[in-house]
């Protein structure tokens, strides 16, 4: 689907769900990690990049105070009170609370809107670990902005829409969604530094493409594991700031320190810090090493990665080990792992960019042969961060 059939799409269903067709278009785009698995809450570094797979709003305003937020992705619809007193959260449509939690907080803020309409449409695929909640709060931020007359920083807009999904919808996420859907650029990775909120674009080399393969095994984060995670880095901190005053994060931890001090902790933290160090570090190679195209490193930190993963963070999956030994063994490979927080979801690969199409078709067979699920695998650039459509 191009954007002209894209936008004929919403607006024929626009219009035959509100009546009228919209005259207000917002985009965010998904994200994927290239380097750093749960960096981002230890307050450490990510190699990050938006992706050209995107969340679309189409909207009009309306001259009442309500706003009825609907999507072609999921059913239901949720209608709210721009100026109650409190914006609740809608128990019968979960996904509208990610709209309704970024119209919250903005209120908070003193950002006034008016009521309207939206149609929400996402090409990224949902709970994936591509970041489609992000990119529906970065869209609802565009839109409130839109609405209102006013706008922010982009920073704070990523901070603003992260504690939307933490305090409303309820999830625990860091800032690298938020961030890299709201400060992406075209053409370039991200080197973020998620404690001051900073970051440097970093180059793709052009012969080298980034491929996601989604294992479609879906992610089951329901449960504690996330939680326990983030539990567990904080008590390594509070453990490791014992020895070492000043540490507040595993940020602040070097690799030779937590080695001095790794038999002072209880397992399975000690793992989970290891994990958070090393990757920590390895954003930092693959930053240097990828816009150099230095392959032996890029396959050297990619596999140190998804070791990690596996064997410290735990949080792999037998479809996850089924993928990475597919990519590992597709044409063109130059290096291969995890994404987004594990458990299932996609994963990523670096590919010579003229092997891509040969890549893909070992990848789908071999991955398909082993599991019996027939995966998605697309390669994907880096696209712009959320703004209006263009
Ligand atoms: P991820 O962000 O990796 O895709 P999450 O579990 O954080 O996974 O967020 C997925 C949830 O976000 C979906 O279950 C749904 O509630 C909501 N969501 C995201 N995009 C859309 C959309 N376009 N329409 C409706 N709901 C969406
Ligand atoms: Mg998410």
């Amino acid at each position: 689907m191009n954007q002209d059939e894209r936008r004929a799409l919403l607006t024929q269903a626009f219009v035959q769900r509100f009546g009228q067709p919209p005259s207000i278009w917002v985009r965010a785009p998904g994200r994927v990690d290239l380097m750093g698995s749960h960096t981002d809450y230890n307050l450490g570094y990510v190699l990050t990049l938006p992706v050209d797979r995107d969340t679309w709003m189409a909207a009009r305003p309306r001259t009442d105070r309500i706003a009825c937020v609907q999507s072609l992705n999921a059913a239901g619809s949720s209608c709210f009170d721009v100026e109650a007193e409190v914006i609740a959260r809608d128990e019968a449509v979960p996904w509208a609370n990610y709209v309704r939690g970024v119209a919250a907080v903005f209120r908070t803020e003193g950002r006034p809107f008016t009521g309207f309409d939206s149609l929400a449409h996402s090409t990224i695929p949902l709970s994936s670990g591509l970041s489609s909640s992000a990119a529906l709060e970065a869209a609802t931020a565009m839109l409130l902005q839109a609405l209102g007359g006013w706008q922010d920083e982009p920073v704070r807009l990523a901070l603003l829409c992260q504690r939307a999904e933490n305090r409303f919808v309820g999830v625990n996420c860091g800032i690298l969604d938020q961030y890299t859907s709201i400060l992406g650029q075209a053409g370039c990775a991200l080197l973020l530094d998620c404690r001051d909120l900073t970051s440097r674009p970093v180059t793709v080399p052009a012969d080298i493409q980034v491929v996601i393969c989604d294992t479609r095994a879906k992610r089951e984060l329901t449960g504690s594991e996330y939680g326990d995670r983030r539990a567990q880095c904080e008590e390594g901190a509070r453990l490791l700031a014992r020895f070492y005053p000043g540490v507040i994060a595993l940020r602040d931890v070097s690799l030779a320190q937590f080695e001095a001090h790794q038999a002072d902790l209880p397992e399975p933290v000690a793992r989970r810090c290891r994990f958070i160090i090393e990757e920590n570090e390895r954003v930092l190679r693959l930053a240097e090493a990828l816009p150099r195209g230095d392959r032996a490193a890029i396959r050297a930190v990619t596999a140190a990665s998804y070791a990690g993963a596996r064997d410290l963070y735990e949080i792999a999956s037998p479809e996850m080990e089924a993928m990475l030994e597919a990519m590992q063994a597709g044409t063109g490979v130059i290096g291969a792992r995890q994404a987004g927080a594990g458990f299932g979801g996609c994963m990523v690969a670096f590919v010579e960019a003229g092997a891509t199409q040969a890549f893909e078709a070992d990848v789908r067979r071999s991955y398909a042969a082993a599991t019996g699920i027939e995966p998605e695998i697309y390669p994907v650039r880096a696209a712009a961060g959320a703004g209006e459509c263009a």
